[in-house]
């Protein structure tokens, strides 16, 4: 199972309902679905001079400098995905 299959399966009507209400294990599931789609690359977005998390906007590096950068956000651990950037496709 990939992360994004757990993550369609967390969102399942059958795991909610196995959460039968309690909003602990809603707030479990949330927690998790929330922790894997981070591992999943997102590319960053982009300012006119900053490169920033896409989930926390946290800036990541300057648009000059993007080869001194971080595969995962230092505030919130999203993945980024930098490969299009670095050959310049999007
Ligand atoms: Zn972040």
């Amino acid at each position: 199972m990939t992360n994004k299959e757990a993550i369609r399966w967390l969102h399942t009507a059958e795991i909610l309902d196995l959460c039968n209400g309690n909003s602990k294990d809603r707030q479990a599931v949330n927690l998790a679905i929330d922790a894997l789609r981070k591992t999943i690359p997102e590319p960053p977005y982009e300012n006119d001079t900053m490169y920033q998390c896409p989930y926390c906007r946290r800036s990541l590096t300057y648009k000059t400098c993007v080869k001194k950068t971080y595969e995962y956000c230092p505030k919130c651990g999203q993945r980024i995905l930098w490969w299009n950037i670095a050959t310049g496709n999007k």
